[in-house]
């Protein structure tokens, strides 16, 4: 199963992209999440990549098309995965699809700006991990302490109304026509976000004919 999940930041893709995977039992690849790592080592990619990210900007095509290159050329990724925030542009996806890639669905998850501004003051992040969390919605057990790895639960630097305003006319204007791509393929089903997680989870898997 090669999955792609779309919608705006903080849409919960991240959340449901971690459930999904144990559900499916496939990987779910982040380029935020890799990104994230990479400036946390200090590496050139991670350097490229901080300034846009701080500024709510999308990196760069072809700094993304590499990473997502090599990350999926991996070993774990022979039997499918779940891509979490990539493509979020046309010359992306069309690069995954020159490569040769067929998806089996793209997941596009739909809620408001107005819900997304709300519910971002609340995100948290592990900072180790990368597993998200929010501070009403899906709390960790223990109060900034991850669940899955006992690491610290952060604020992202891009989750500040400025920044979330931001990626919000960033994803209407370079994102939101991957929709229009993938329904002309066939492949695009739009899932209405729901009070709870289990009940996105479950729309997810009913869209997925499972
Ligand atoms: P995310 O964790 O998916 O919200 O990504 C955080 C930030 O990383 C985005 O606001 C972008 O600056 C950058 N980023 C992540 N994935 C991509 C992508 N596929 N294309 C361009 N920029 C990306």
């Amino acid at each position: 199963m090669k999955l792609i999940l779309l919608g705006a930041p903080g849409a919960g893709k991240g959340t449901q992209a971690e459930i999904l995977c144990k559900e499916l039992n496939i990987p779910t690849i982040s380029t935020g999440n890799i990104l994230r790592a990479a400036i946390k080592n200090g590496t050139p990619t991670g350097l490229k990549a901080k300034t846009f990210m701080d500024a709510g900007q999308l990196v760069p095509d072809e700094v993304i098309i590499d990473i997502i290159t090599e990350r999926l050329a991996e070993k774990d990724c022979e039997k499918g995965y779940i891509l979490d925030g990539v493509p979020r542009t046309i010359a992306q996806a069309e690069a995954l699809e020159s490569s040769g890639i067929r998806f089996d669905a793209v997941i596009s998850i739909e809620i408001s700006d107005e819900s997304i501004m709300e519910r971002m003051s609340g995100r948290r992040v592990c900072e180790s991990c990368g597993a998200s969390y929010h501070l009403v919605a899906v709390p960790p057990k223990a109060p900034g302490v991850c669940d899955s790895c006992g690491g610290k639960l952060v604020q992202r630097k891009d989750d500040t109304p400025e920044t979330v305003k931001a990626r919000l006319e960033v994803y209407h204007k370079e994102t939101e026509p991957l929709k229009a791509f993938y329904s002309q393929r066939g492949l695009l089903n739009s899932v209405e976000n729901q009070p709870s997680v289990a009940d996105t989870t479950k729309a997810i898997l009913r869209a997925l004919g499972r």
